[in-house]
């Protein structure tokens, strides 16, 4: 595929960590494979504003320079684009699912909803019993009126019903293959607005992929189900008419690659919160950036190195290098290979000491 178009997309939640560092790299790596056409775009992931840390961004920029991992253009911040996600939403509610609204005022607090369904493990997916789905189809003078009276709110998106047309969301995963989501059972109505105001990650995510032209998406295997629910918003907001507003005719689903997640050394995931393993500290400690690139792309499978012109099969360990090396040597088919998630070895950077080859070290 020619074109392609990919993006880094952090939160700006602290400096980023290897783990994060890893996801950009392939994102990098699958934007420029190919005819070398491809581009990344760059967005700040602050639609939750008072969340985001002061900086953090400006850290993530510099770590991205540093690494050698560049974009294209201006950063974009969802925090600055209220306004299309309000568009958004009003789109949506011109939108129909057979008897009911596609999107709906919930008056639910997280009390009643975690009363009313047992938690899901992993991604955080609590299944809505449509409480207030219900509520509207049969209610809908009681709704105006909580309304007009100013009730707390959120709003949602509602899912089809169990085998209605829809229901089921299938797409291929360059890494886990061909993957299937019940919506009704797996997923559920879902937050797009919280009842503080603020646009959720899946309505924002899907608004700026869509208006931004990207078609290549990488990030974690945590994201597979998200995947799911973003592919039916995307659905809806086409057929609502907003992606036409904005000019855009060509609504392919993008290409899509989840990757293994990163543990610590003593399986913890790796999260923001823990400096240990974040960029700022290993740059304290004199690690160089090809020596990171380098063992992020032996995460994704690189198992050689290109020396002055020369391929070099390399098993035994990772060598540091560029991004642009790491480019020659990246293959989709070497990240399949391995589909579990990786541990953090305590002592990764040391590798390089006793290894010292590679140009960039
Ligand atoms: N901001 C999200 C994160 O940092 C990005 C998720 C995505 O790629 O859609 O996890």
């Amino acid at each position: 595929m020619s074109g392609r178009v990919g993006r880094f997309a952090p939160t700006p939640s602290g400096r980023m960590h290897i783990g994060n560092v890893y996801a950009m790299l392939a994102t990098w790596l699958s934007a420029h494979a190919g005819d070398g056409s491809g581009k990344i775009l760059l967005r700040v992931e602050d639609v939750d504003e008072p969340r985001a840390l002061k900086d953090a961004d400006k850290w993530i920029m510099d770590d991205l320079h540093w690494l050698g991992l560049d974009w294209d253009g201006e950063p974009v911040y969802q925090s600055k684009r209220t306004e299309i996600y309000e568009e958004a939403l009003r789109s949506l509610e011109s939108v129909r699912l057979d008897d009911f609204a596609l999107v709906y005022p919930c008056f639910c607090s997280r009390a009643d909803l975690r009363a009313a369904s047992a938690p899901q493990e992993g991604d955080r997916f609590l299944i809505y019993p449509g409480t207030c789905r219900k509520l509207l189809t049969e209610h809908p003078d009681e709704v105006r009126s909580r309304l007009e009276a100013g009730q707390r709110h959120s709003w949602r998106i509602a899912v089809p019903e169990r085998d209605m047309q829809g229901s089921v969301v299938t797409f291929d995963d360059r890494i886990f293959g061909h993957q299937r989501f019940d919506l009704p059972r797996e997923v559920g109505d879902t937050v797009i607005r919280r009842s503080d105001g603020i646009f959720s990650y899946q309505l924002a995510v899907v608004v700026d992929d869509l208006l931004m032209g990207v078609n290549d998406i990488v990030r974690g295997r945590d994201l597979l189900r998200s995947t799911a629910l973003q592919i039916w918003i995307r659905r809806a907001l086409v057929v609502s008419g907003f992606a036409k507003k904005y000019g855009i005719q060509r609504v392919d689903s993008p290409a899509y690659a989840h990757l293994p997640l990163i543990d610590d050394p003593t399986g913890v995931r790796l999260a923001k919160r823990k400096r240990s393993l974040d960029i700022g500290t290993l740059r304290a400690d004199g690690v160089k950036p090809g020596q990171i690139i380098g063992y992020c792309a032996w995460l994704l499978g690189v198992r050689s190195s290109k020396s002055q012109g020369v391929h070099m099969p390399d098993a035994s360990g990772p060598v540091a290098m560029s991004a642009r090396e790491a480019l020659e040597c990246f293959t989709w088919r070497d990240v399949r290979a391995d589909k579990s998630d990786h541990i953090l070895e305590a002592n990764w950077a040391s590798e390089f000491d006793r290894r010292k080859s590679g140009s960039v070290a």
